[in-house]
């Protein structure tokens, strides 16, 4: 059944006599001569508007179709007289797949709430909204894999169930085929050797570890692949299960990583760009007025780079009433990352040197012994969208470190190998995929950026 997807239609520089499209309505309207059908087929927000003139041969199927069918039409691509549109189509042939129920059929015209869509959630792609974000998120994962691929970092792949509790300890959602009903114990506890693995289990909270040893093998490397966290934390900036990218540099510090952020981060917003204008323009006028002008002034100026304690400083003059008191060893929150990067800044801002307490165990200790070379890079409107560090190479800091933080060096001994055996100065980061989404888009919640969110207590569709 070839057809042309609309986009492309649309596109035409000339007149078609006979061009096949086939998708979902609209909408439809009557006047005196005419049926106007909208068709959408996903690849592009416009939708083709089909004419049907009264006597035409498809008049009469034209008129019993409903919101929500799906049809497959031929037709001639014809100059529209109306304003606004190139092209419109008069069909030869007009075929009904499936008619649409115009009772029970949620997506009338009428515009509906997101907490609404998100109950629908498997209708909700046939949504402009959500339409726009899936292009939105595909062309992104693209422009992630062409900048890695031309700077030469080698795709990798980490697994997904783990054993090592890392630095997720308590937010893993455990993976076990054990009967919940009848649990092995031994000595009051749970006897994992019984387990699938042998070991307890979890689904990963990230990459980072396994892409290291790939690291240290390989040279650049780079993961972009699911991660999960049972924080239950119910906020706008947080999702059970969300891609993350991780890259990963060998001979690299944080000087490195704070660049590869920033001129990664820029690429993609590049991409986006030259490549969704239309749904750009759309996220623009209908979602967060301001947002293409944003993006665009972003790619063009420079990131800040500001120390952990000159930021507490910062937050510490502001007049700001902040609702978790400003000390420095605190871990920022998203209030005070959001006065930082929207308030004070204006603009993109990547924190250093955070107080090592706050800090995953793997990151380089700084010679003040107090803070660490880690990096979160900070943006208006998201807070949060990038963590990352140079490792711990030295294998005595990286034992001190652990013992520290109350981790066992001998659940660790792989990954202190690296150490043991030609360790080099690495570093990497981790980008929340939908964060990224979120900051482009201007959406509100994380929620309405992935086709089917996984949240606490909710994992329908
Ligand atoms: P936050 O403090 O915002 O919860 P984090 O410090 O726990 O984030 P990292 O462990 O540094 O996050 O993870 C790297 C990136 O992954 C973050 O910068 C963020 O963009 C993204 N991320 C982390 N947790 C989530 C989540 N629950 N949902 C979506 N994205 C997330
Ligand atoms: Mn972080």
């Amino acid at each position: 059944m070839k057809r042309m997807r609309i986009v492309d239609c649309l596109k035409s520089d000339k007149s078609l006599e006979s061009c096949t499209v086939a998708g979902w309505v609209r909408t439809k309207r009557e006047s005196k001569e005419n049926i106007f059908i909208e068709i959408n087929d996903g690849s592009c927000l416009t939708n083709v508007q089909v004419v049907v003139g009264f006597g035409d041969s498809c008049y009469d199927i034209a008129r019993q179709l409903h919101t929500g069918a799906s049809v497959f039409i031929t037709g001639k691509l014809l100059p529209s007289p109306a304003a606004g549109q190139k092209w419109e189509l008069k069909p030869d042939k007009l075929i009904v797949y499936g008619d649409a129920d115009s009772e029970s059929y949620p997506l009338q015209k009428k515009r509906h709430s997101f907490e609404f869509l998100r109950e629908i959630a498997h209708l909700r792609p046939r949504t402009n909204t959500m339409g726009a974000v899936l292009r939105i998120r595909n062309q992104v994962s693209y422009a992630i894999h062409t900048f890695f691929q031309q700077k030469g970092f080698l795709y990798v792949h980490t697994p997904i169930i783990t054993t090592s509790d890392c630095e997720g300890a308590g937010e893993m959602f455990q993976v076990t085929t054990l009967d919940l009903l009848h649990l092995p114990v031994q000595d009051g506890l749970i006897d994992y050797s019984h387990d699938f693995f042998g070991a307890k289990a979890a689904l990963t909270v990230s990459g980072q570890l396994e892409g290291e040893l790939l690291a240290l093998a390989m040279g650049d490397i780079y993961t972009f692949g699911p991660t999960f966290r049972a924080e239950n934390s119910n906020t706008t900036r947080h999702l059970s299960e969300f891609w993350m990218v991780e890259p990963e540099m060998a001979f690299a510090t944080l000087d490195d990583d704070c660049s590869l952020a920033e001129e990664f981060l820029k690429f993609i917003f590049t991409w986006v760009i030259d490549r969704c204008h239309e749904d750009m323009v759309f996220f623009d006028e209908r979602i967060k007025p301001g947002i293409l002008h944003n993006l665009e002034s972003i790619i063009t100026s420079s990131f800040e780079i500001v120390t952990y304690t000159d930021a507490i400083a910062q937050l510490k003059q502001a007049s700001e009433p902040f609702e978790y008191a400003v000390e420095w060893g605190i871990d920022l929150q998203t209030e005070h990352e959001r006065w930082l990067t929207e308030k004070y800044y204006k603009k993109p801002i990547i924190v250093i040197d955070y107080p090592h307490e706050i800090k995953a165990f793997y990151m380089k200790q700084n010679d003040d012994n107090k803070t660490v070379k880690a990096m979160d890079v900070l943006v208006p409107g998201v807070g949060e969208i990038i963590g990352g560090s140079e490792r711990e190479d030295r294998y005595d800091v990286l034992i001190q470190r652990m013992q520290a933080m109350g981790l066992n060096p001998d659940d660790y001994w792989w990954y202190l190998d690296t150490r043991r055996y030609g360790s080099a100065p690495h570093a990497g980061f981790g980008l929340g995929f939908e964060r990224a989404i979120q900051f482009i888009t201007g959406m509100q919640n994380i929620r309405d950026v992935i086709p089917f969110p996984r949240t606490p207590g909710s994992a329908k569709f």
